[in-house]
């Protein structure tokens, strides 16, 4: 589906109250250590929703959602790569930049925030894949179980001069805890609210997709040499928070 402009600014208008309310959506990790727990998604049968995204690409520096790789749609976007890989030198060096790259969105609460309800954690595959290793130990088992799971440590690094991308790196306790200390009705409730993926993510329409290339391409010979960003910082949450 795509997003008409009332229902976009529906949304848009939304996300803005909870802003000014020092909430978002998506969930912000604390330099340092932060607790928090994955929990089951409603909407789907499992916590982790991989979506794809264009970087670099978008006039706001925002990620443009991949309607190819993530729904199986068209993308011109993509059909640009594919022609880029064929010319290889700097073709290829913006192949990779434009080529679409993997982010997991799994819903989740902040231990320290519980009043902040259900958030939602975007990462990259590294970080996902130790995610699965550890529902797949059978010593660990589902950690996103309300009654069962575990809560997990997201140890956050932040920019800086020494480091490129902010890094993320994550533990799941060993102890078994209840997916809030308020109890079951407390969570039933806050799962019921829990938000779709689907109504968060604006899907581009291939109108504008094109027209993003066009305005990149037209930016390109204006400004020779301007750098797009290496957009491997696929563990970098930062273009969901704004
Ligand atoms: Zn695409």
């Amino acid at each position: 589906m795509a997003f008409d402009d009332k229902q976009r600014q529906a949304l848009m208008d939304r996300l803005k109250k909870q802003k000014e309310r020092g909430q978002s959506i998506w969930w912000r990790p604390q330099e340092g250590n932060n607790r928090i727990r994955l929990v089951p998604y409603p909407h789907g049968d499992v916590p982790f929703i991989e979506y794809y995204y264009h970087y670099n690409l978008s006039s706001d520096k925002k990620p443009t959602l991949c309607p190819k790789r993530t729904f199986g749609k068209e993308c011109p976007v993509c059909d640009f790569v594919a022609t880029l890989w064929k010319g290889g030198g700097d073709d290829e060096k913006l192949a990779r930049q434009l080529n679409a790259k993997q982010r997991i969105h799994s819903p989740i609460i902040d231990r320290e925030k519980e009043e902040d309800g259900i958030q939602l954690f975007s990462y990259g595959s590294q970080l996902y894949e130790k995610l699965l290793e550890t529902m797949l130990d059978p010593d660990y088992g589902d950690i996103s179980d309300p009654e069962k799971g575990r809560d997990i440590t997201v140890k956050y690094t932040p920019q800086s001069k020494g480091q490129p991308f902010p890094k993320t790196d994550i533990m799941p306790k060993p102890k078994v805890t209840p997916m809030l200390d308020a109890g079951e009705e407390a969570w039933t409730e806050m799962l019921e609210k829990c938000p779709n993926i689907i109504d968060l993510v604006p899907e581009p329409t291939v109108e504008e997709l094109e027209e993003m290339l066009r305005a990149l391409a037209g930016g390109s010979a204006e400004e020779e040499g301007t750098d797009y960003g290496d957009g491997e910082d696929t563990d970098n949450v930062a273009g969901f928070n704004k």
